[in-house]
């Protein structure tokens, strides 16, 4: 395999000469004297392994693609939720509420948002779609399998960051209802960085959780309006549309023609 002969290729650290640690610089008599320290090359690779544990547990997997860089800010309707998002992922810090309908680009936004925090800190992203949460939640949930139960939804309800994706369409069957409940209610009494996205309209969202999704000092709401369906049409299309409205809102003279 290519991946092992290049392993072997690989130059051993000059500093530690490969062994993964260094005795401490201290003279004799020193109380840190004789003392090991990891070497840098092996911090690096620690930190390298936490990044991709914390990737695994992030849940973006067909997610892990969508970025910022990717993302068309250009498509009409989206500017405000790109620039917001933008500034949500360099500091995740209350929440951000994405409404708009399917195919607006929310998910990209959300997804974006979780990939740049996870590539950027040492923090758990958790991306959920929240009827799979819910189906898993309740597949794990039983009087053999209490244990693992508890264990994801503390993580899901305590990850540093959550991305609440596709919110409001879960069946909302009592238990479904119950247990969002308590996940919102605790990263809202918690002010823990979250993102949500939904289609349905504020309105149409459980009153509990409505409540808290209203309170402005810890959310910001933005609606996708008339973003058209942004993963469907080709970016010819996208600049065929957008100017189209542009010659609608100013005329055919500003355009030049
Ligand atoms: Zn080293």
């Amino acid at each position: 395999m290519i991946a092992t002969s290049s392993q072997a290729a690989e130059p051993l650290c000059p500093r530690c000469k490969g062994a993964g640690y260094l005795v401490r610089d201290v003279p004799y008599g020193h109380p840190e004297f004789g003392e090991l320290v990891t070497c840098q090359c092996r911090a690096a690779e620690k930190q390298q392994l936490r990044r991709q544990q914390l990737l695994t547990m992030s849940n973006l997997g067909p997610f892990s693609g969508k970025t910022f860089e990717n993302f068309d800010a250009g498509v009409p309707g989206v500017a405000r939720a790109y620039a917001r998002a933008r500034k949500f992922a360099e500091h995740p810090s209350g929440w951000l509420i994405l409404f708009g309908g399917f195919g607006c680009g929310k998910t990209h936004l959300a997804a974006a948002i979780a990939n740049q925090v996870l590539r950027e800190n040492l923090m758990t992203v958790l991306f959920a779609v929240v009827p799979d949460l819910l189906d898993h939640l309740r597949s794990t949930f039983g009087p053999n399998s209490e244990v693992e139960y508890d264990e994801r939804f503390e993580q899901v309800r305590g990850a540093h960051v959550l991305v609440l994706d596709d919110f409001g369409t879960e069946n909302a069957t009592p238990w479904a209802r119950e247990k969002l409940f308590q996940l919102i209610n605790h990263r809202y009494n918690y002010k823990l960085p979250t993102v949500i996205t939904s289609n349905r309209k504020p309105e149409d969202i459980d009153q509990r959780i409505f409540s808290r999704l209203s309170d402005r000092e810890l959310c910001d709401e933005i609606t996708i309006i008339d973003a058209g369906d942004y993963r469907r049409i080709a970016p010819a299309q996208r600049f065929e549309q957008k100017k189209q409205q542009h010659l609608q809102r100013f005329g055919r003279r500003e355009l030049g023609t």
